[in-house]
């Protein structure tokens, strides 16, 4: 691991913890590489700008003036979070981790020692799908940590990026089938892709319309 693993700090947000003012830590690196990634510059670099450090020192001068800590990128989990979190637990922070669910070793240490308080998994695809929408062939990983998660009656989500030329109505089904059967009751977060300059597979705009008439409402889905 880099001796400085975060790319960047945002420093306060109140749009991605939920009811809670935040700062984000972004960190380097991911084991995906989604085709609609946009976070590219992230997913790819070795090492960013700041150490664990750095981000606790940030946090340390904030406290009283934000209520929790968001860890994002990349994918957070290719780093031993566990240390981290600690140090900013005893600050009182409240913690979200934003995960691709990929180590569900790390999510279950995090979750088992009180160290994380909320999370957003992301469902990037039905299995059928999964590989080529993510270039990751673990769908077993992802599926183990939305098992866990759901048998702990954990605080979580679950969030989908739609690309109509991705994902039709027809596979936000069956992934709303696949949520419910492992029981799943929680709302489904759905945000549509957004065009930047660039993202990993250097896509556009879908060239077909996503039909929400045809989707499945047995779940809860609220649009981002
Ligand atoms: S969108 Fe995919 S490739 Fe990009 S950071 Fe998230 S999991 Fe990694």
């Amino acid at each position: 691991m880099s001796d400085k693993p975060i790319y960047d700090i945002t420093p306060f947000t109140h749009l991605d913890y939920p009811g809670k003012l935040a700062a984000i830590a972004w960190f380097c690196g991911c084991n995906m590489r989604c085709i609609y990634c946009y976070n590219s510059d992230i997913v790819f670099s070795k090492s960013g700008e700041y150490t664990l450090e750095d981000l606790v020192a940030f946090l340390k001068k904030r406290t009283g003036l934000l209520d929790g800590v968001v860890l994002s990128g990349g994918e957070p989990t290719l780093n031993d979070l566990a240390p981290l979190c600690r140090e900013i637990k005893a600050m009182g922070y409240m913690i979200k981790l934003d995960t691709n669910g990929l180590n569900p070793v790390r999510v279950k240490e995090l979750v088992e020692e009180g160290l994380v308080d909320y999370i957003a998994l992301d469902f990037k695809a039905r299995n059928g799908k999964f590989g080529y929408i993510t270039g990751s062939s673990r769908f077993d990983r992802f599926a183990d940590t939305l098992d866990y998660l759901i048998e702990k009656r954990f605080d979580f989500e679950v969030r989908t990026t739609v690309h109509a030329d991705l994902l039709q109505p027809e596979d936000i089904n069956m992934m709303i089938e696949e949520l419910k059967s492992r029981g799943y009751e929680r709302p489904y977060y759905l945000q549509k892709f957004i065009k930047t300059s660039n993202n990993i597979g250097d896509i556009d705009e879908p060239s077909q319309a996503f039909d929400v008439s045809k989707l499945d409402d047995t779940l809860p889905i609220i649009w981002r």
